[in-house]
């Protein structure tokens, strides 16, 4: 598969679709995913073209590892779960339905299961607070 230069997460990071957002530095991106597994699920994207683990440069993946480090410790901060989880797709067969390379952090708590991958969109309002308290938190 080609990269599509306009799909969706391009098109948040060139800034033509609006995000939550929760932080930004000069090589990657993170914002609210808005079908959250959890309250407080974001998304860390590099800047760069890629759209897996096998065509993004080192050095972005890199950047997108050290800020979604940065992210996981707000949401842990932010939202006192007992767990997080990282995750990141490849391929449709690994469930991968935005082919810009991203990582998930998702908040989890015993003995609560996993909401459903990308189907419920969750209320605006309530992102735009739960980016707020994790920005808070960075
Ligand atoms: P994946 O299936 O790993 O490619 O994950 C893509 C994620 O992007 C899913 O969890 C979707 O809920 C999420 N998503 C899709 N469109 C948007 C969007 N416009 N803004 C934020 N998150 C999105």
């Amino acid at each position: 598969m080609t990269y599509d230069k306009d799909n969706i997460f391009a098109r948040i990071v060139r800034g033509e679709i609006p995000c939550h957002k929760v932080y930004e530095d000069a090589d990657t991106l993170a914002f609210m995913d808005i079908m959250p597994q959890a309250e407080g699920h974001t998304l860390v994207v590099p800047k760069a073209a890629g759209e897996d683990i096998f065509t993004t440069p080192p050095e972005s993946l890199a950047a997108a590892v050290h800020t979604t480090q940065r992210v996981a410790r707000a949401i842990k901060k932010a939202f006192s779960p007992p767990g997080i989880m990282v995750a990141q797709l490849n391929g449709p067969a690994a469930g991968q339905s935005v082919f810009h390379l991203h990582f998930h952090v998702i908040p989890r708590y015993t003995c609560k299961d996993l909401g459903i991958h990308a189907a419920d969109p969750a209320d605006p309002a309530a992102l735009a607070a739960h980016a707020a308290r994790i920005r808070a938190a960075l």
